[in-house]
């Protein structure tokens, strides 16, 4: 029986991390949880499972929950987080949206709890300061998203001196059909529409951009520890290969299986062992699969992300406050989808590189370049 703690709980990860929970209970209890304004969730969630912890975003409703649940211990904000962060519990689980995630998965990591990292900003703000904390504890961080997922099932066993690239592939998002000139009037609505995953906004306008895969390169560089010519994407509009390997022999690994987060999460949860579960993928979807040359001209994003990896220091931390500032800006209705790479362009630009950053440095810039600064 494993404990879980969830850092997110009412996001999209979160919600099927706690199916994965809810389908295994003789294998896994909840244990903490952290979740931001969506109290309704809350109180869904709290009518299945009794975490010992829970925090919330916005002190105001502590009052309130603690009278309906007063069993239950509540915490709030950036205090709650880490108070989550710090309970005991075999397995963390980072689900949280944005950098906002890092002190509290680097709190987990010191009081030597294994990390599932759903959470990919935490890695390309501060993916140094996370990796060399996690070695230096003996931690584990398993990777949650898919393609990482794929890519370290696909090296289970293997000899990393041996792999001659990784290739994470890449649905497109959204807007993979438009040309750059077709992006000009692209709106919110149809941003938000991915082709193949159901996701929380940010990450799905993060598909749309480009920055997602971006912010993915990022995050297989820290927990493979490749040099980063050997991290290669491809665009696989099928999303049925989750991501493969190619081996110095030629020999090529690939992880397959649908467009169900469930199925990662789980083995987050299970690794080394698996779990039954009960949503295959039909052979008849590997009919037909598509592969296609990844564009840098189309996607820029991608490109920004390979040109901070070669920089160093602080230049992915800007570049995903940047980009942080710039999807709020759009989930807002305040600029166009295009805007977007040009605020990050613009901020990267600017961005007089730090290498070598220490926590401090990094959790500044982060607030500066998530700001609306000028
Ligand atoms: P969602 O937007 O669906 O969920 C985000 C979660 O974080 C919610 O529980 C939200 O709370 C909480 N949250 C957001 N901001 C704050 C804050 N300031 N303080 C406290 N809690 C906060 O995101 P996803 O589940 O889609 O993604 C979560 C992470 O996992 C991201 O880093 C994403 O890149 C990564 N990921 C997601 C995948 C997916 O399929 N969704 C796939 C691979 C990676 P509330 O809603 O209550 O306000
Ligand atoms: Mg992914």
């Amino acid at each position: 029986m494993k404990t879980i703690s969830i850092l997110g709980a009412t996001g999209s990860i979160g919600t099927q991390a706690l199916d994965v929970i809810k389908n295994n209970p003789e294998h896994f209890r909840l244990g903490a949880i952290s979740i931001g304004r969506n109290i309704n969730r809350l109180r869904e969630i709290l009518t299945d499972f009794t975490p010992h912890l829970v925090s919330v975003q916005d002190e105001s409703v502590v009052k309130d929950l603690t009278s309906d649940y007063p069993h239950i211990e509540f915490t709030y904000g950036e205090q709650g987080l880490l108070d989550v962060a710090s309970s005991s519990c075999d397995i963390l689980l980072t689900a949280i949206m944005g950098s906002i995630g890092l002190k509290p998965t680097l709190k987990a990591i010191d009081n030597k709890t294994t990390i599932a990292l759903a959470n990919k900003e935490t890695l390309v703000a501060a993916g140094d300061i996370v990796m060399r904390r996690a070695k230096e504890n003996n931690v584990s961080i398993i990777p949650v998203d898919s393609e990482h997922s794929a890519l370290f099932q696909c090296l289970k066993g293997e000899n990393i001196k041996e792999v001659e690239q990784l290739i994470i592939t890449a649905s497109g998002g959204s807007f993979r059909d438009l040309t750059r000139e077709e992006l000009t009037h692209v709106t919110l609505k149809d941003a938000l529409n991915h082709p193949n995953w159901s996701m929380g906004q940010k990450i799905t306008i993060d598909s749309a951009t480009m920055m997602n895969k971006g912010f993915e390169v990022i995050e297989a560089k820290h927990l493979f520890d490749l040099p980063t010519e050997k991290i290669q994407t491809v665009l696989h509009k099928e999303s049925i290969i989750h991501s493969m390997v190619e081996f110095i022999d030629n020999s090529m690994i690939a992880q397959l299986g649908n467009s169900d987060m469930r199925t990662a999460i789980q083995y987050a949860f299970t690794h080394p062992e698996r779990l039954h579960k009960n949503n295959p993928l039909k052979l008849s979807e590997l009919h037909q699969l598509n592969f296609k040359p990844m564009d840098f001209h189309r996607f820029k994003m991608l490109k920004f992300a390979y040109d901070a990896l070669e920089a160093g220091g602080t230049l992915a931390t800007v570049m995903n406050a940047a980009n942080e500032f710039a999807v709020g800006q759009f989930l807002q209705g305040q600029i166009s989808f295009l805007e977007i790479e040009e605020i990050v362009e613009r901020r990267m630009m600017m961005h007089d590189n730090i290498q070598n950053p220490d926590l401090e440095t990094i959790l500044s810039l982060d607030a500066q370049y998530k700001s609306n600064m000028r």
